[in-house]
């Protein structure tokens, strides 16, 4: 998006700092996922804003994985983000792990320890909670704060031989214990954790913290402006601190609003939980806000960007109504995708007045919004499939479609009239009947018959039958993280509906995965990768119009 808008507090700083000669006017930024889950949208916001100002002030983002915790992390999620970053549509500088600096990190470790800002403590985690204080009143410290350099040394050294058991001792910075900012009343540095490390195997049994890993790998490698989100404000204290002490690249630390979005989840954790405990088919599962969900769901990278920028960066947080990231899909889809006929929920239609064994070939435009899209034809004969909704055996005023004696268009063919119905036993109708004018064939209409409604149709014996799969919202309230209990007790049991028998035009058998259409009057949908030779499977991205919208105005 090119539109002229005024500049986020962030590119305020970047100019004021390029302006300034600050580092000779190079930017670098980092985007640091911990690879312990797949990317979601909020990631995405993170992906766009650090590799969108580096490419607007001619500066690199690197990627680096912040994997300082080996618990919780996995190959698999690291091969997963770096195709979600490319597939956004972003090429980072420079692929780099926080685990290569472990040697560096902890030579730092020894140089404040040399320094006597940093002590090993024997303390349990609960004495080191009481010994710092509380926010009215100092810490007291623990009996440990005062081991000689030496000592220090010694027990750190032999932390990482691996002498100790998890939990038994940590390496803390000495800072000051009557700080306002419980974060710089001395904070841990290192713990111990004999755990087998997805890159590093065991070459470690001691990790350093993120308040010791993040400002030193941002220091490593020059980055000049190290964004994050709001809840690392009170880290940035020691953020700096760290850097004024070790006399390392001084990095900086500016923080931005975390997007929040309705009637999901975003933390890693909680998506989790829905992947392992079956709640969804897995991480991409098209109600997932993952970006590998939206993807899965038709999602373009262009419609991810476009909603990025739309929401912009702020200073506090917020909420963001999803139907902002559906208004996005939708526009881009208008201008993009071919228009086809699918019928959902079929009722058979005949024409009574149409030869038995003709077929003629319709001409259908691809898309109207577009004028290089072409055209494609259609197979046409006198037994059709229609939307059951579409036909009414009482039809009320203002029923622009089909009813016994009522007139309608059927798209890019003939007007028809409704003349009866056949039901089953339990009153369903089976068979629609009705007549055809011959003379009202699109394009060459000689009737002067006034029609309101159209609607859309495929021929019975050409059609396809695929698979058809309706997403809602995967939760039935807006914050279900916010909500008292679980949060899945606010799983939305409606958000998946599959129609496994509906018709479609012929020409869509040949679709493939990722293939994006638009159903005219049902929606857009894209080929989801479960499609087989026998059949093909359907996404529903998104309705035509934002029918949640309307419902709330009902009220
Ligand atoms: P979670 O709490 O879900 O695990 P995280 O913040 O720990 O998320 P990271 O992998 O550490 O996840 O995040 C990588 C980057 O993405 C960080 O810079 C983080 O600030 C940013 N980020 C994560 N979630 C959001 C969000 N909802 N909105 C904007 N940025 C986000
Ligand atoms: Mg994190």
């Amino acid at each position: 998006m090119s539109e002229e808008r005024t500049l986020n507090f962030l590119e305020q700083i970047v100019e004021e700092d390029i302006a300034n000669g600050v580092n000779g006017g190079r930017v670098l930024t980092r985007f640091p996922p911990e690879p312990n889950g797949y990317l979601h949208i909020g990631h995405a916001k993170s992906i766009c804003l650090n590799f969108g100002l580096a490419q607007k002030y001619n500066g690199k983002t690197n990627l680096r994985f912040d994997d300082t915790n080996p618990v919780t992390e996995d190959t698999e999620y690291v091969d997963s983000i770096k195709a979600d970053i490319q597939w956004l549509g972003f090429n980072w500088a420079q692929e780099l792990y926080a685990s290569d600096y472990f040697e560096q990190i902890y030579n730092f470790a020894v140089q404040l320890i040399k320094k006597g800002l940093a002590y090993v403590d024997d303390s349990t985690a609960e004495e080191i909670a009481i010994s710092k204080g509380t926010p009215t009143e100092p810490g007291k410290g623990t009996p440990y704060r005062n081991r000689s350099v030496a000592e220090n040394l010694d027990l750190f050294e032999r932390m990482r031989k691996g002498e100790f058991k998890d939990g038994e001792k940590v390496l803390r910075a000495k800072g000051d214990l009557a700080s306002p900012n419980m974060h710089m009343r001395d904070p841990i540095m290192y713990r111990i954790k004999h755990a087998h490390h997805h890159r590093t195997g065991d070459n470690w049994c001691i990790y350093p913290m993120y308040d010791f890993a993040h400002g030193q790998s941002d220091s490593i490698e020059n980055i000049t402006h190290s964004v994050c989100t709001l809840e690392f404000i009170p880290h940035r204290p020691l953020y700096n601190w760290f850097i004024e002490q070790l006399g390392i690249f001084p990095s900086h630390q500016y923080e931005f609003a975390r997007l929040n979005l309705t009637y999901t989840v975003m933390s890693k954790r909680k998506l989790l939980q829905l992947v392992n405990e079956k709640h969804v088919t897995g991480w991409d599962d098209p109600r997932m806000p993952t970006i590998s969900g939206l993807r899965r769901r038709g999602y373009t990278p262009a419609s991810i960007r476009a909603f990025c920028e739309r929401i912009g960066v702020q200073k506090r947080d917020n909420m963001i109504d999803v139907s902002l990231l559906e208004f996005c899909i939708r526009e881009e889809l208008n201008k993009t995708a071919n228009r086809v006929m699918a019928v959902l929920d079929p009722v058979k239609l005949v024409i009574t007045n149409y030869p038995a064994d003709q077929v003629e070939e319709m001409t259908a435009e691809n898309n109207p919004e577009d004028p290089n899209s072409g055209t494609r034809t259609l197979p046409f004969s006198n037994t059709l499939y229609i939307e059951r909704e579409d036909f009414m055996e009482e039809p009320p005023k203002k029923f622009f479609r089909l009813g016994p004696g009522l007139v309608v268009r059927l798209k890019n063919a003939y007007i028809i009239k409704g003349e009866g119905f056949e039901k089953d036993a339990d009153g369903n109708i089976t068979t629609i009947y009705a007549t055809y004018f011959p003379e009202s064939k699109s394009g060459g209409d000689t009737t002067g018959l006034n029609v309101k409604g159209t609607i859309h149709w495929v021929s019975a014996a050409h059609a396809a039958t695929v698979e058809v799969r309706l997403y809602d919202r995967l939760f039935k309230v807006e914050d279900p993280g916010s909500e008292e209990g679980d949060f899945k007790s606010y799983i939305n049991p409606d958000s998946l509906q599959v129609i496994s028998n509906a018709y479609v035009e012929p020409s869509l058998l040949k679709a493939k995965p990722g293939e994006r259409f638009q159903f005219l009057r049902k929606g857009y949908f894209c080929v989801d990768t479960d499609s087989t030779a026998e059949k093909v499977v359907f996404n529903r991205t998104v309705t035509l119009k934002d029918t949640w919208a309307k419902e709330a105005k009902k009220g």
